[in-house]
């Protein structure tokens, strides 16, 4: 089982999906809330937009992506 949830456009973490979706999200161009990551737990986060790897999901969510539609990098799966 899962217990460990990430913002998929910050990388904040939280305990619950419950939790994560119901906290506004100041990184989220679609909308104000958290979005679940549905990836799994990773040692390497890669950006799908342009193949940039991070070591933590935060690090890939804080910086900008030239490729990316809404100019974030966008985590793979
Ligand atoms: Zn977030
Ligand atoms: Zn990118």
């Amino acid at each position: 089982m899962m217990s460990k949830f990430y913002c998929k456009w910050c990388g904040s973490k939280y305990s619950s999906v419950s939790s994560l979706t119901s906290v506004s999200c100041s990184k989220n161009p679609e909308g104000k809330k958290h979005a679940l990551y549905e990836g799994s737990e990773k040692s390497q986060y890669v950006c799908k937009c342009c193949g940039s790897k991070y070591s933590s999901l935060s690090s890939l969510c804080s910086v900008s992506c030239s490729k990316s539609p809404t100019k974030k990098h966008q985590p793979a799966l």
